[in-house]
């Protein structure tokens, strides 16, 4: 996804050339589809930060562009324009798919804010690059980014706090992490909290990954100290 290149779908030529001239003045590059069947070709083509759509269209209308985009990438940012202030519409722009929606006329400031706004979001919801979040040691094989392990259990689907645990270990391997780090880190808790889930945790990690969990090469005590990873076996 390129997030400086945005995808204008929008039939009246006066307000394409508006959104155009200012959008470029922004430094984003545009390309500008008059319908829908353009609009799909040129999706299909090329990879846009931004999808910016006009709900009344000649022939395929802005609802029908907007879900056969979502079929092809749901992670697609788009942004509906619509002429009709309707909610019915509004809530159809929504179903469809589009991110957020704008009724016209609007004005070019509040244009630019939502552009803006819906890039800005993509970009925190934009995944970690999946080859960095695949982590192999022993017999497992442990996808972060899909909360998915692979071991010689099983297929096992991991929680929002043991993905951030493994995160933890596999950013820091051979490093001896204090529990108040871990703690810290993984909950958020203030590093003098008293607590047995810590240790619950690495029981787990290790039922699941180690050989023989009562003598881990993996998860690893460091006796009055914490804890290290080590993917070696
Ligand atoms: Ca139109």
């Amino acid at each position: 996804m390129n997030g400086n290149n945005i995808l204008l779908v929008e039939d009246e030529p006066h307000i394409a050339r508006g959104l155009i001239f200012n959008l470029e003045e922004e430094g984003f590059k545009v390309t500008h589809a008059e319908n829908g069947e353009a609009a799909l070709q040129f999706f299909d083509e090329h990879s846009f930060g931004l999808v910016v759509l006009d709900l009344a269209l000649p022939g395929i209308d802005g609802l029908e562009v907007c879900r056969q985009i979502r079929g092809k990438d749901p992670r697609q940012p788009i942004l509906m324009l619509t002429a009709r202030s309707e909610e019915r519409d509004r809530i159809e722009g929504l179903s469809a798919g589009a991110d957020d929606y704008l009724t016209k006329p609007f004005s070019l400031d509040e244009f630019l804010l939502r552009v803006r706004g819906i890039l800005r979001r993509s970009e925190w919801y934009r995944p970690e690059p999946a080859s960095e979040d695949i982590h192999q040691f022993g017999k497992n094989r442990v996808d972060l980014q899909h909360h998915l392990a692979t071991t010689a259990q099983g297929d096992i689907s991991l929680t929002e706090l043991e993905v951030r645990m493994l995160r933890t270990f596999f950013d820091q391997e051979g490093e001896v992490l204090s529990r108040a780090h871990l703690l810290e880190s993984v909950w958020g808790m203030a590093p003098d909290t008293e607590t047995r889930t810590l240790d619950n945790f690495i029981v787990r990690m290790r039922k699941y990954f180690e050989d023989n969990p009562a003598r881990p090469v993996h998860f690893q005590t460091v006796r009055g100290r914490g804890y290290r990873f080590s993917r070696k076996s």
